[in-house]
């Protein structure tokens, strides 16, 4: 099973894509995520990630293609895997498909967790991350356990700096503009499903396992 969750930054896409995972024993692959390790670990690729995560921007394909390419070939994706935050251009989009063509494959599902700019504003200024572990929470749909500490590991809950107003408002453009023609391009391959995402986050689930079967 090969999904794909489409969205705009804070629609959800993440925690429901942990959810497929945990329920169907795929992997969940966040580029975010990967990006943010090699940041904590102070890695060449975290330094040049960096700079564009911060201004909101997307980092460049270059780096991230292969990067993804070289995931999805470990042994734990022979079943499939649920990506989120890839792709999130068409050239990303037609990297993956070759390399599916090659292995006799395609993408099964690609679920859009459809929420309005407004709403998303709103949430991104309650969600709360643990750059140890990853975990993320919000302070209102979905607390920690002790405000300010992660349930996970126990080390500190932050803003992340690419969730201030001001880059969320930059994200939401890069968006519109690089990652929501990805609807279209899914819809054309027939894969396209679209999903409530300002339902509460239960309710999400249950759609998209009605769709995945
Ligand atoms: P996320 O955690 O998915 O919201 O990603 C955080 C940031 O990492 C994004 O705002 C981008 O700067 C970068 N990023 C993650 N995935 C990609 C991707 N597929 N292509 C380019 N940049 C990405």
């Amino acid at each position: 099973m090969k999904i794909i969750m489409l969205g705009a930054p804070g629609a959800g896409k993440g925690t429901q894509a942990k959810l497929i995972a945990e329920k169907y024993g795929v992997p969940h692959i966040s580029t975010g995520d990967i990006f943010r390790a090699n940041i904590k670990n102070g890695t060449e690729l975290g330094k040049e990630a960096k700079e564009y995560m911060d201004k909101g921007l997307l980092v460049p394909d270059e780096l991230t293609v292969r990067l993804l390419l070289d995931r999805v070939a470990q042994d734990d994706c022979k079943n499939g895997y649920v990506l989120d935050g890839f792709p999130r251009t068409i050239p990303q989009a037609e990297v993956l498909d070759k390399e599916l063509i090659k292995l006799g494959d395609s993408v099964d599902f690609a679920v859009d967790v459809d929420v309005p700019d407004e709403n998303i504003i709103r949430r991104m200024s309650g969600r709360r991350a643990c750059l140890n572990c990853g975990a993320t929470y919000h302070i209102v749909n979905i607390p920690p356990k002790k405000e300010g500490i992660c349930d996970v590991c126990g080390s500190e809950l932050v803003l992340r700096d690419d969730d201030q107003p001001e880059t969320v408002k930059n994200r939401l453009k890069v968006y519109h503009e690089q990652t929501q023609p990805l609807i279209e391009y899914y819809t054309g391959k027939g894969v396209l499903r679209t999903v409530d995402g300002t339902l509460p986050m239960e309710e999400v689930f249950d759609a998209i396992v009605k769709i995945l079967g």
